[in-house]
């Protein structure tokens, strides 16, 4: 997913802009894993492999997230509190 895609994406459930961690890039500069935050309602939204999970809360589950940070965790040293703060 490109820099300037990200860019205007907005929550999907209220509108507001979203502010993107990036944790790994490609060398093209495409986001290949992070978290889309709104600050508004407080939602994470992760990307993983180059695509933003964008889902209603009653599509998502933590069990199938939880993993996900995980390995960014172990395979990219990231903090998972700083990444969802
Ligand atoms: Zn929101």
């Amino acid at each position: 997913m490109k820099l300037n895609t990200i860019a205007k994406l907005c929550c999907p459930f209220d509108k507001h802009d979203l502010q993107l961690k990036v944790v790994a890039q490609d060398v093209e500069q495409n986001i290949i894993e992070g978290i889309l935050s709104c600050k508004t309602c407080k939602r994470n939204y992760p990307i993983v492999y180059g695509v933003p999970i964008m889902a209603p809360d009653e599509y998502r589950q933590s069990a199938l997230e939880q993993p996900i940070l995980d390995r960014w965790v172990k395979d990219y040293q990231v903090d998972p509190a700083k990444l969802l703060g």
